[in-house]
């Protein structure tokens, strides 16, 4: 076949694979489009997650009459007034978003620049561009998407779920709103309100679209070196998350997905965070532009930095200053742990142990353990005899050391194992139909984002099944009217705040069983023995037998194993007893 040039439409489905691959894109670049107007007030209405219909209505400057045939033509941008791609202070400079939405889907734009009488239309369906003709409209510009992929087949076919594409539509928005907190968003999604947000300060930005609450723990920062400037806010390190959802950088005006500056965030929390939790920051970057490289993907979310050290280095020293503050300074002090509480075998089954009140024990945490006075007195104590053996130690309040009969050394993780007992026994009850519910004396209303409560109200009538009664209580917070009775000492918000972000990770999931399985390990986390607790003989006694009761004991919600065990062989063998 002969070499020929393609055409302008393939070119632009080609383009569309990457500039709009899914709805969350294009959504982002007609946001892009308007803040680059100057508009002062963004409406975004989303329907069947942007892949039916993404409208953007802005008050910016407008296109002109005769220049919308040439908006949608590749190539084709008011934003570069000379070919040095240097420095670029717009969103958008490519001019490739709207020929390649017009070659995938179905695109109308209709605008208005002050001065000129009425608006115009143009029509743009896959590839086929309609003449321009006039329309009813204010001053600004309205950008409608309606089928998105509709003329490119290959692509629809890796959309997901509607409601995870609503999601991702979401976060884009999101994070274009806190770069640019003095425009006012609004964003509908299916005819629910996600947000609405006045112009307003940074800080009140952040507070808005993080919830009330994590941003009231946040503290300022700012740090400069040579030209660049880091400001912003973050979190101490008691306010970890189980996802990176609530990080937001913004460089020089533009939100970004930026790894390295993720990993310097990451970095910087490493000693004080554990390990698979995540820090909370909205960080403001700003450093000349001939110093920042855009144009390295045609998202425009990546970033070149001429200086990745400096960048990195900048990141990390005003963190570190930050968590060097007494205010952050809220994690207990480990020293005056004792290091080893070990319990002999011969005693630990006749001295009886302090009263559990006298050890701080919750109620509720003992009853969990099963009865405690039950077992703590057990006359026919053949513990040898379970597979996990009788307890012997406890070690660091942590692990729990026990043998087998067998001879074989058990080493159990107590958080770990206790986190699955009670997801399981969750799961046992809501299968049975039967969870057993613990209504609250006084409803705790929780401050979440608004975006964070609908998508909670959103799985309501099932949480209630789960024990979890919640309701609407104004723009982004909800009221928890009962929780499971497993859970009743634990922290309703913390435990609202992760099931959101859960569903917010996992898009929603169709099948109830995934529902249930990512919603009860985040609240199973909520209610376990915690690490650093000190455990009465009885209680480690327990937490074994249950554990060789319940399914799937031998490794936590998250995967972890909840127990080693070494048997005499491989002791033998490692004390070269035998060879
Ligand atoms: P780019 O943003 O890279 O210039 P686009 O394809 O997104 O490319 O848009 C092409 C041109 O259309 C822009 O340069 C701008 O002049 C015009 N335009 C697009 N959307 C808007 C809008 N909402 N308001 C005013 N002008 C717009
Ligand atoms: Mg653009």
């Amino acid at each position: 076949m002969p070499i020929r040039r393609l055409s302008a439409l393939t070119v632009n489905r080609i383009a569309a694979g990457e500039v709009i691959e899914r709805p969350a894109a294009a959504v982002k670049e007609l946001v892009e489009n308007a803040l680059d107007a100057g508009a002062r007030r963004i409406e975004v209405i989303l329907a069947g997650g942007g892949i039916a219909r993404i409208e953007v209505i802005d008050d910016g400057c407008g296109i002109p009459r005769d220049e919308l045939t040439l908006a949608i033509e590749r190539h084709a941008t008011s934003k570069l007034s000379d070919d040095s791609l240097v420095r670029i202070a717009t969103l958008g400079f490519r001019g490739e978003a709207l020929p390649s939405i017009g070659a995938a889907a179905k695109l109308t734009l209709i605008s208005r620049p002050a001065g000129q009488d009425g608006a115009y239309m143009i029509k743009v369906a896959g590839g086929a561009v309609a003449a321009v003709v006039p329309s009813a409209g204010t001053q600004g510009t309205r950008a409608i998407v309606e089928d998105l992929f509709y003329a490119t087949p290959a692509r629809r076919k890796f959309l997901r779920s509607p409601g995870a594409e609503a999601d991702a539509a979401e976060r884009a928005v999101w994070r274009l709103a806190l770069a640019a907190p003095e425009v006012a968003f609004r964003l509908v999604s299916d005819e629910r309100v996600l947000f609405d947000v006045a112009a307003q300060s940074d800080a009140a930005r952040i507070a808005a679209l993080f919830g009330r609450e994590t941003a009231g723990a946040l503290l300022p920062l700012e740090s400069i070196r040579g030209d660049m400037t880091l400001e912003g806010f973050a979190g101490p390190a008691t306010l970890s998350r189980a996802t990176t959802a609530l990080q937001s950088f913004v460089v020089n005006g533009r939100p970004v997905v930026d790894p390295l500056l993720k990993l310097a965030l990451r970095l910087a929390y490493r000693d004080v965070i554990a390990a698979g939790r995540h820090p909370v920051a909205a960080l403001r970057l700003t450093l000349p532009p001939d110093a920042l490289d855009v144009n390295v993907h045609p998202a425009k979310t990546e970033l070149r930095f001429a200086d990745t050290n400096a960048v990195r280095a900048l990141v990390i020293g005003a963190v570190n200053r930050l968590l060097a503050k007494p205010a952050s300074l809220t994690a207990p002090s480990a020293s005056h742990r004792p290091l080893l509480n070990l319990r002999p075998a011969s005693t630990a089954w006749h001295t009886p142990p302090p009263s559990p009140a006298a050890r701080g024990f919750a109620e509720a945490e003992l009853a969990l353990l099963a009865p405690p006075a039950a077992r703590q007195f057990d006359p026919t104590p053949e513990p040898q005899s379970h597979p996990l053996g009788a307890p012997v130690a406890q070690i660091l309040d942590t692990y729990v050391l026990a043998v087998a009969a067998d001879g074989a050394l058990v080493i159990i993780d107590q958080h770990a194992a206790h986190e699955r007992l009670t997801e399981e026994r969750l799961r046992a009850e809501f299968q049975a139909g039967a969870v057993a519910t613990q209504p609250l004396l006084v409803p705790v209303v929780v401050d979440l984002s608004p975006a964070d409560a609908a998508r909670l109200l959103a799985q309501a009538d099932w949480l209630a099944r789960l024990g979890l009664e919640i309701e609407a209580f104004g723009p982004g917070a909800v009221l928890v009217r009962a929780v499971p009775a497993a859970l009743k000492n634990a922290d309703s918000a913390a435990m609202l705040r992760d099931l959101a972000e859960e569903f917010a990770e996992t898009g929603a999931p169709v099948s109830l069983e995934a529902r249930l399985d990512s919603a009860l390990a985040r609240l199973a986390c909520h209610r376990s023995i915690r690490a650093g607790r000190r455990l009465a003989p009885a209680e480690m006694a327990a937490l074994l037998r249950d554990m060789e009761a319940t399914p799937r004991a031998a490794t936590c919600s998250h995967g972890r194993p909840t127990f080693l065990k070494l048997s005499r062989a491989e002791l033998e063998t490692m004390f070269g007893r035998r060879g």
